[in-house]
């Protein structure tokens, strides 16, 4: 486990321990696609192993982070529903994610967007789960 921290020097809040085993692996476009901030620091975890992918920590519980912020609703001319533009594996099944809710930023120092708050649609298509999702590439790991 190593801890990920806002990628601000003077801040350094820690976020949240990241599991390096169960990261996901979403398009890198989805990166730019929600405007997350891109750290440019380099990082001690390689954790640009998956090609075109960008990984990211999913957790279905907000008390899981150490310290997080969530913005304000995302209007839906930045993050509208995507449909099942992006898929990605998580716990061995595949998973669509539907729509980005709501922002996460520094609980410290207010700076993100570093991930989002998502809907994603379960394998069966039964029903909707609402998800924290961290960019490791917003963050410092
Ligand atoms: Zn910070």
């Amino acid at each position: 486990m190593t801890t990920a921290k806002c990628s601000f020097k003077e801040c350094g809040c820690n976020i949240i321990a990241v599991d390096y085993s169960k990261l996901v692996y979403l398009p890198a476009a989805v990166l730019d696609d929600y405007q997350l901030m891109q750290s440019t620091k380099s990082t001690d975890v390689d954790v640009n192993t998956k090609g075109p992918n960008t990984p990211f920590t999913l957790v279905t519980d907000v008390w899981a982070f150490d310290n997080i912020g969530v913005s304000k609703d995302i209007p839906p001319s930045i993050a509208p529903e995507t449909g099942s533009q992006y898929t990605f594996q998580y716990e061995n099944d595949q998973w669509d994610l539907v729509k980005c809710v709501k922002y996460m930023i520094c609980a410290e120092c207010d700076r993100g967007p570093i991930g989002m708050v998502c809907q994603i649609m379960t394998p069966d298509k039964s029903e909707e789960q609402m998800v924290y999702m961290l960019s490791l590439q917003s963050v410092q790991v």
